[in-house]
Parts: structure tokens; C-alpha cells; sequence
């Protein structure tokens, strides 16, 4: 367990670190050990109504900050994610089970992402102001929407925790974020470290599981828009019950995306980028390059290449890599028990061939092997839903055209990648790809800049980039008579 000194339990709620109304703490899991990692408060209603009420008081006079005061604001929470960024990449080693390298390549991304929208906050503007209807003159005003719930997954929680809360203070909202039931350490050591950056109520966090708090939060009236990254079925629950009071919905879900290698592609190129994106976070992302789809010529060099490439990812604790100079485990552990049995279930029905490995790894956490599972039918179960972990799946499509049919062939459009040579290939997959982003030659770089976002059942709205803090306001028309 950790040592209590290390984070934070306690909710922000009006400026102040509090316990669960009711006193009640919840167990948090070790994912390499699956021991009681620490205990947090375990929220309910009446902390929700608590946070909501402080907010809405809040936002009366943080609506009326200029960007440039909220950009400071942002400023000074990156600058402090900075200064502890190895005890935040440390948390979130040990509660998400990812190896410490590879926590710490992810804080530069979350002060780079804040730093963004510190900046993004004050380019904000209304479409040009002028005369549309003689006699009167129009102008468009880009205000903040109100009280905003952040709702974050357990994959990345700080990042995902920094893409809710970046975009929605940028915009003068009122951020309450709601971090997953099971990896609340890092957003909770945030609230920590943002307590005396914002006016009390600006920003508020609460940990508890969506059992008890999930549902008040959403359903409260309150509530101006509810920003959700997490599942789809999670998604489509969300939308239903925002809509009881017409809430606005900010939906990133799964995902399911296509590697399509065509016969001209640069195999080891390809096989170092599936090796990367597919087994990064132990699988657990919703990029993941999860679903290889490659033409004739290639398939069976690539197969025989990812084989051994992928037998070589090294799995282990994720603290063996504390030590910035030793050896280090380049993949650990799923996030639970739970998470881990649906995924063997899952292999256990595919049509596919395992070809590597597919088995529990034995010992205590909730290891898993690599797995890469070699021609698939395109309705198989591995090709069409999301496992979220560790397996890719490798088909053979018969040419081209097959190739970018079934890579569309899904209910998600999050991410996308193809692997050629051709000029015109690759503007086709740009064209044709019915998914937020197309790499080409590359899968997964992301960057502060540019929307990160899905289509189809991936959901609506985007991440990061100035797209995001759009969002995150509302547009009014202003009309004057002026005749
Ligand atoms: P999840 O849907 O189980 O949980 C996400 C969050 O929603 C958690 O905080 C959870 O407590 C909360 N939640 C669940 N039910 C709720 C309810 N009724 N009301 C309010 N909140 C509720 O997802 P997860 O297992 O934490 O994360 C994995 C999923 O997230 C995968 O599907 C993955 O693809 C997706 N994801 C998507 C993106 C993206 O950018 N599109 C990024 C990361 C993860």
C-alpha cells in the first residue's frame, strides 16, 4: 500500500480537500499485485450536490475572468504538474500498472496539452460583427456554458483528466471532474496541487464509483455539459440521461482501429509501429493499432516478421523501471481481473488463429500475454469488438479495395492507419477512411494542436486543439438597432 504521505484521498470541493460526506473510503487496486493500493473517499449525492452547488456560485464571477487570467491560471497548474511530474508519473505507474517509462513520457504531453489551451484561451472569437439586416448591427458572442462534468476513464487518467479540465476552464466554465472508480490517484494529487490556483468551486474533483455518483452527476439540472471518455455502452447511457434536462454531450468512446499494410509498405517500419501502438498501455487505448488488414503481398512476411518481434516485448512490474538508467519492463499488467477474464473470453471464441501467446501470465496481478491472432473472418468477434488490450488481430484481405472495405467494416471511426509507399493509396485512405484521424506511415503520434475525436459509435466532439475549447462554449447573437 502506499505510504499515506504519497497521495491524496480527499475530494476538492469549494476550494478545500474534504472526505466523502459519509466518511466512507473505497479500496483502490494494484494492478501488478492486486493488492489495496490506497483507500480514497468514496463519494454520493451529497457530495455531488455539494460540488454542483459550489460551482454554479463560482461560476457567476469566473464567467467574467478575461482569457488572459484563466491563462494564467492554466499556466500555474502546468508549471506545478511539471515540478511533480515524476511522483505523478509514479502514481499512475503503480495504480494504472503501466512501466514508469513509460508514465513519465506522458506528462511532457499533459503540461504541453494545458500550456495549449492556456494559449488557445485567449484566441477564442466570434464570427465577424457587422450590418446582415440594414438597420441593425450583429455580433457574435463565444461565452462559457456553465457548470461542466469531466467523466475520465481508468487508460490514461491524467491525460484524459487534462483534456476535460484544459478546454473547459480555458472556455470560463466550472470544471467537476469525475475520475474512474479505479485510477483515481493522479487526477486526486492534482487537486492537491490546484488547490489555491483557482477561485473555490472552479474546479472541483470527486472520486467515487458510478454506482453511487455517476448518475446524480449527470442527471443534475445544473449541469451545462457532460464530457465523457470512456465506452460506448457508457456513452449511449450518458446521452440518455443528459438528455432528461437537455444537457449538452461530449462523447469519446471506444475504438477499433485499422492498420491497413499494403504490399509496398516498409515491413520493418510497420512491424516496430504495430509492435508500439499495439501493445502500448498493455493494449489499453482507445488507438490501439489492433487490427492489421494486409494485402497478399505482404501478409505472410509480416506475419513472420510481428511473430517474434512481438514474443520479444518485455513484460513486467511497472516499478522495475524506476531506476531512469536500468532495465525496464516495456508492458505490464490489464487494469483488473475482471478486465483481464473478458479478454480471454473473447479469444477463446475467435475464429482466428492465436499464433503468440494468448494465455494469463500466472503469479499475482493481472499480466497477460501478448497476443496476436492470425487471420480472422471479418465478422469474427476479435474483428469487431473492442478488447481493449493486448491482441492484435492480422487478416488477409484478397486486394485493395477489400482492404479499405473491412477496415470500415466496424461501428467505431476513432483512429486509422495505412502503411504504403503510393502517393495515391494514401490520399485515398485520407478520402475513404470513415475515422477521426488517418496516419499515414505512422500510427498514434498525438499532439496538443491537433483534434483528437471519433466518428460513428466512437462518438462526437473533440479533444485537444482549438476545436476543443470550442466545445466548450456556447454562441450568442448579439443585435442592436442602430436606424
Ligand atoms: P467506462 O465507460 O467503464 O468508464 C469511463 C468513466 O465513466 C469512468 O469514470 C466511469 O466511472 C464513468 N461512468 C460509468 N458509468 C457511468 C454512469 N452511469 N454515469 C456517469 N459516469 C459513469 O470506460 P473505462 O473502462 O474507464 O475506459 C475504457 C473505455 O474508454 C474504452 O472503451 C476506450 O476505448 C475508451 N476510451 C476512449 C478514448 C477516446 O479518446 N475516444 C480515450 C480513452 C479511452
Amino acid at each position: 500500500m502506499l505510504d499515506p504521505t504519497d497521495y491524496n484521498p480527499r475530494n476538492l470541493i469549494d476550494g478545500r480537500l474534504v472526505d466523502a460526506a459519509s466518511g466512507r473510503l473505497l479500496d483502490v487496486l494494484e494492478p501488478a499485485t492486486g493488492e489495496i493500493l490506497a483507500r480514497v473517499a468514496a463519494s454520493d449525492a451529497d457530495d455531488i450536490d455539494a460540488a454542483v452547488t459550489t460551482a454554479e456560485r463560482a461560476f457567476r464571477s469566473f464567467r467574467r475572468t478575461t482569457p488572459g487570467e484563466r491563462a494564467d491560471m492554466l499556466l500555474a497548474l502546468a508549471a506545478t504538474i511539471e515540478e511533480h511530474a515524476e511522483h505523478l508519473a509514479y502514481l499512475e505507474a503503480r495504480n494504472v500498472g503501466k512501466p514508469i517509462p513509460v508514465a513519465r513520457e506522458e506528462l511532457p504531453l499533459v503540461v504541453d496539452n494545458l500550456r495549449f489551451f492556456a494559449g488557445a484561451a485567449r484566441t477564442m472569437e466570434g464570427r465577424a460583427g457587422g450590418e446582415y439586416l440594414r438597420g441593425y448591427e450583429s455580433y457574435v458572442r463565444r461565452e462559457p456554458i456553465g457548470v461542466v462534468a469531466g467523466i475520465a476513464p481508468w487508460n490514461y487518467p491524467l491525460l484524459m483528466a487534462t483534456w476535460k479540465i484544459g478546454p473547459a476552464l480555458a472556455a470560463g466554465n466550472c470544471s467537476i471532474l469525475k475520475p474512474s472508480r479505479q485510477t483515481p490517484l493522479t487526477a486526486l494529487y492534482v487537486a492537491k496541487l490546484a488547490q489555491d490556483i483557482f477561485p473555490a468551486g472552479v474546479f472541483s474533483v470527486i472520486s467515487g464509483s458510478a454506482s453511487d455518483i455517476g448518475d446524480q452527476l449527470v442527471a443534475d439540472d445544473r449541469i451545462g455539459l457532460v464530457s465523457l471518455t470512456g465506452d460506448t455502452s457508457t456513452g449511449r447511457h450518458i446521452a440518455k440521461v443528459a438528455a432528461g434536462h437537455v444537457a449538452q454531450t461530449h462523447l469519446e468512446l471506444g475504438g477499433k482501429a485499422p492498420v491497413i499494410v499494403l504490399d509496398d509498405a516498409d515491413l520493418d517500419a510497420v512491424v516496430t509501429g504495430i509492435v508500439a501502438a499495439g501493445f502500448a498501455n498493455s493494449g489499453q487505448d482507445c488507438t490501439a493499432a489492433c487490427r492489421v488488414i494486409a494485402t497478399p503481398g505482404i501478409y505472410d512476411r509480416l506475419l513472420d516478421a510481428l511473430i517474434p518481434a512481438v514474443e520479444a516485448i518485455k513484460v513486467g512490474n511497472p516499478t522495475d523501471g524506476i531506476d531512469p538508467d536500468g532495465d525496464h519492463p516495456e508492458m505490464g499488467p490489464l487494469i483488473s481481473a475482471t478486465h483481464r477474464s473478458s479478454i480471454l473470453e473473447v479469444l477463446a471464441k475467435t475464429d482466428g488463429r492465436i499464433v503468440t501467446g494468448g494465455n494469463a501470465l500466472s503469479g499475482d496481478g493481472f499480466f497477460l500475454e501478448p497476443t496476436i491472432v492470425a487471420n480472422p473472418s471479418q465478422n469474427d468477434v476479435i474483428v469487431q469488438t473492442e478488447q481493449f488490450g493486448p491482441v492484435v488481430s492480422v487478416q488477409r484481405a484478397a486486394d485493395i479495395d477489400e482492404a479499405f472495405s473491412w477496415a470500415n467494416d466496424v461501428e467505431f471511426g476513432l483512429a486509422s492507419s495505412i502503411w504504403t509507399q503510393n502517393l495515391n493509396h494514401s490520399a485515398r485512405a485520407a478520402r475513404d477512411l470513415d475515422f477521426g484521424c488517418v496516419w499515414v506511415n505512422d500510427h498514434m503520434p498525438i499532439l496538443s494542436e491537433m483534434p483528437h475525436g471519433g466518428f460513428k459509435q466512437s462518438g462526437y466532439g473533440k479533444d485537444m486543439s482549438i476545436y476543443a475549447v470550442e466545445e466548450y462554449t456556447r454562441i450568442k447573437h448579439v443585435m442592436t438597432k442602430t436606424e
